[in-house]
């Protein structure tokens, strides 16, 4: 007679809402419990309209035996809000609308898992949790700082009228240094104010407070203060604020099988010197104005530096190329200055739509990033020892650029959020030599690299990241025991 022995590994529901810089680093959460942890996870994930390079991620991955990826089917919200409707609101809605799939598949496991972690924009899965008496985690893929402002902002909305102009002029986040609202791009960023993000970020806010721990990707040595902050009994939150649990850098790894690996770039950077290659990107979807895009080349001509952009149509280009752009076709010469691709042919290479990043910032002749700040591209980046040029586009981006230049001491300020219209040429090419070329930039780079090695200590058997894991997962053993 076979003896069929039960597994008594805890079994854990991981819930992301779409889009790359969710869907990213919750894959790599999974993949960190299963490998490393001794934990079955079953990850939902839901699908997107745009979702060629998540189709692409989930298709080419090697999944451990523990993991079970399970694609959701596409939901249609269009009835529900509009294809222009802000970007919070839109994922809130997917995730709703897919969870009596999550419902089923989980009523469908012969062994059904005890705990669920939702990352910042799935908590609405908190109530199928309740259903099935699962435990409840949050994953916060933000910094800790950017936590601590969320969960600041109901009693910054108690305290002052969100309707009138009445804002602070600067903020004192706990655990955070005080900041100007200006700095972060003004009030309606600082609220969310347009197409009803509040009623969507706000909702997730208050489901935040109903999680047992919140998973924090950041680690000790990247925040110090923040995670004192937050942590502090003392401090006194509108809601509830539970335990953190700092489990980061959680990262994709460069040798794991990537999206759009592809050797003609990888080669093209084998032959460049070390450390002399800028990297441009704006995160998986950001794009600039037609006007910035043109700078932006000029200036990076200008700088005469060797470079490797990630190029998508602007903004303001034309709408259905740049639609069709995230899978299909896009050319730069259409859009970048005339003979820029000719006359930069020996230093630059320009990569429409999207590369495998991590593969870019692992390779020794990246010399620096110019990035939008999302902060998986700045996890990615600090791991990998590569200095920044910040560039923050939208969401939380602003906090994460001046964290980078003003706390972490990596970084460069390229673009502001207080200011308007496009930035020069000139002002590029001063900002790409002084990190490229200069002794600041050698500055920068020596303080990226010493993150580098708190980062890769935190992750070890000994670090502070690997260890508070370690800690949950014993407390999830105890539930499913
Ligand atoms: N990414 C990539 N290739 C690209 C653009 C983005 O691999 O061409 C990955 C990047 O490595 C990161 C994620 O997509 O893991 C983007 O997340 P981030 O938080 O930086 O920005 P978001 O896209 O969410 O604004």
């Amino acid at each position: 007679m076979q003896l069929i022995m039960e597994s008594s590994k805890p079994h854990v529901a991981i819930i992301s809402s779409p889009g790359m810089g969710h869907v990213i680093p919750c894959l790599e959460l999974a993949k960190c419990l299963v490998s490393y942890h001794d934990v079955e996870v079953s990850f939902f994930v839901p699908s997107t309209e745009a979702s060629v390079q998540q189709t692409q991620l989930l298709e080419s991955l090697v999944v451990p035996e523990d993991l079970h990826i399970i694609k959701l089917p596409p939901v249609d919200i269009s009835n529900i809000v509009p294809i222009n409707n802000e970007i919070v609101a839109r994922l809130t809605l997917i995730v709703q609308e897919s969870l009596p799939d999550v419902r089923s598949e989980i009523l469908k496991s012969p062994r059904p898992p005890t705990v669920l972690i939702s990352d910042m924009f799935s908590t609405h899965a908190f109530e199928i949790a309740d259903d099935f008496k699962m435990a409840k985690y949050l994953f916060c893929t933000f910094s800790a700082t950017v936590l601590a402002y969320m969960m600041y902002t109901p009693k910054l909305a108690q305290e002052t009228n969100i309707d009138s102009q009445e804002i602070p002029e600067s903020l004192n986040v706990p655990g955070c240094k005080p900041v100007l609202v200006q700095d972060l791009g003004g009030r309606d960023r600082l609220f969310h104010l347009n197409g009803g993000k509040v009623q969507s970020v706000f909702g997730h806010i208050y489901n935040y407070a109903k999680a047992s721990a919140i998973l924090v990707n950041t680690f000790e040595d990247l925040e110090p203060q923040t995670l004192q902050g937050l942590s502090d009994d003392n401090v006194r939150w509108t809601i509830p604020m539970p335990p953190l649990y700092p489990v980061g850098p959680i990262i994709k790894s460069a040798e794991s099988p990537s999206i759009g690996k592809s050797d003609y770039y990888l080669a093209w950077l084998d032959n460049q010197p070390s450390g002399s290659v800028l990297f441009i990107s704006f995160g998986s979807g950001g794009t600039l104005s037609a006007d910035q895009t043109n700078e932006l080349a000029l200036g990076l001509e200008l700088s005469k530096q060797r470079f490797l952009w990630v190029v998508r149509p602007p903004q303001d280009f034309t709408p259905a190329a740049y639609i069709s752009a995230v899978g299909g076709v896009n050319d730069p010469s259409e859009y970048l200055p005339d003979g820029f691709l000719t006359r930069t042919s020996g230093i630059g290479l320009v990569i429409p739509n999207w590369v495998s990043q991590i593969d870019v910032l692992n390779h020794g002749s990246i010399g620096a990033f110019l990035s939008h700040c999302g902060w998986n591209s700045i996890l990615e980046s600090l791991v990998n020892g590569v200095p920044l040029l910040t560039w923050p586009l939208y969401a939380e981006q602003h906090w994460n650029a001046m964290m980078l230049t003003q706390d972490f001491g990596v970084a460069v300020q390229l673009a502001k959020a207080s200011e308007e219209g496009v930035v020069g040429r000139e002002r590029i090419e001063r900002a790409v030599r002084l990190v490229m070329e200069e002794e600041e930039g050698k500055v920068l780079r020596n303080r990226a690299k010493e993150l580098k090695s708190s980062a890769i200590k935190t992750m070890g058997k000994d670090g502070s990241s690997y260890g508070s894991l370690s800690k949950l997962v014993k407390k999830w053993n105890e539930i499913s025991c």
